[in-house]
């Protein structure tokens, strides 16, 4: 099966700034060939009309904990996270595998309105997730959690659990995480570096998220959050890391010693009053910085396209400088980023030939992109999920035309309430 679409704007995310018109073909799920004015490498199956349109790599969201979708707008009032984390903690202890499975599926339908394509998940009963992913066509890294010690977590993991869900399904990954540092003991984090490596897995953690934090690890250990965690081996094995408002510079040096990327939040960073992240900051020390939106519950949406806005508003703020971070630097954190924290740079990320066709295919021609002065300024800043027309995931078209072709976004929404009801009442 081979796919054309013509005379689209490629952004093809491999060079700053470089965009063309020109066509992509698409042969069984691989972008074969991209270019301007190249002609078909075969005979065409199907023709997409690109015309107004712009074609971007699929957004990556490089950290969220998609079931949480339940608990979107609930105590929204709590002073910070550690007193909204012993709300959410409880009803987190009492969601079933139903409700893991229909929050994971309003995530996703949230995600593909959005333009994005890959998801890093970290949260619990992850084979629901996966059967969620593998119905709707998202592509998914989903990291098996582990919380408090080494005898609590055990039965969390269930790992033959998650590996009978994703065999066979080449869009979904197992990974692993390790809450945080102060949910977890020095003993989980050497059993997840245990286990990524006997499983060929990567990890991944909450790190240094708030002043607190920081603050209670200096106290218990005598060191900051980072340098802890490097003296459990955690970062043996390959690691990203979401948040990191606290790092301190002696921690970046740690970080970027074993190529450890950070995952930026900037709604959950602000909305539970975490703190401002210095990426330009972050970015000049040598890290790879890429962009993720949390939870639903910290966020409360799961909008790549709004995390790309806030991060280019607060950069510039917190620096006084308007080019702390270019609209292509933001885009870039949100596709090619993204790739390569998750080691994926190699399938997705940008649009070229060998990669996936993990694709966004955005119609400009609406009021709030009209007129598009300077196309990348309008992807960050002007751009809302009524211009995403079209999503592809290797291939496989999951939206056309503004609908969604393999979720049923009805049922969805009665389903959730009806989870989310029930365990409101228990
Ligand atoms: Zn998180």
């Amino acid at each position: 099966m081979r796919t054309q679409i013509k005379d689209i704007l490629v952004i093809p995310m491999t060079s700053e700034g470089l965009h063309f018109i020109g066509d992509i073909y698409i042969r069984d799920g691989i972008i074969e060939a991209v270019g301007s004015g190249i002609k078909a490498p075969g005979p065409v199956d199907e023709v997409v009309n690109g015309q107004g349109k712009v074609v971007i790599p699929g957004l990556v969201n490089a950290h969220t904990h998609l079931s949480m979708t339940l608990m979107r707008n609930y105590k929204d009032t709590c002073a910070n996270l550690q007193d909204w984390l012993s709300e959410i903690f409880p009803i987190e202890d009492r969601l079933t595998e139903e409700d893991i499975y229909w929050g994971s599926m309003t995530g996703l339908a949230e995600l593909v309105r959005s333009g994005c394509t890959s998801f890093a998940d970290m949260y619990f009963k992850q084979w629901m997730t996966a059967q969620a992913c593998k119905e709707a066509g998202v592509r998914g890294f989903l990291s098996l959690t582990l919380f408090g010690d080494e005898a609590e977590t055990e039965d969390r993991l269930a790992i033959e659990r998650l590996d009978e869900a994703i065999k066979g399904v080449d869009i979904l990954r197992k990974d692993i995480a390790v809450h945080s540092i102060y949910t977890c003991t020095a003993g989980s984090y050497r059993l997840a570096a245990e286990w990524a490596k006997e499983h060929g897995s990567i990890v991944n953690t909450h790190l240094s998220e708030t002043k607190k934090e920081m603050d209670d690890c200096l106290a218990q250990h005598g060191c900051l959050p980072a340098q802890w965690l490097e003296d459990t081996g955690f970062f043996d094995v390959p690691c990203y890391t979401a948040h990191g408002v606290w790092l301190q510079d002696s921690e970046l040096d740690i970080l970027r010693r074993h190529d450890v990327a950070v995952v930026h939040n900037p709604s959950s960073n602000c909305k539970l009053a975490s703190g401002i992240a210095p990426v330009r900051h972050f970015m000049d020390s040598g890290l790879t910085i890429a962009l993720g939106t949390d939870g639903a519950s910290s966020n409360n949406n799961l909008s790549m396209l709004k995390e790309m806005r806030l991060v280019a508003m607060i950069s510039t703020v917190s620096t006084l400088r308007v080019d702390a971070l270019t609209p292509y630097k933001v885009l870039e954190m949100a596709t090619l980023n993204g790739a390569k924290a998750l080691r994926a740079d190699d399938k997705i990320g940008t649009i070229e030939p060998g990669k996936d066709a993990d694709l966004a295919i955005l119609d400009m021609d609406r009021v709030n992109t009209c007129p598009v002065n300077d196309i990348f300024s309008a992807l960050v800043f002007s751009l809302n999920e009524g211009n995403v027309s079209s999503v592809y995931v290797k291939g496989r078209k999951l939206m056309e035309d503004g609908q969604l072709l393999t979720i049923n976004e009805a049922e969805v929404i009665r389903e959730t309430r009806r989870c989310w009801k029930r365990l409101c009442e228990e």
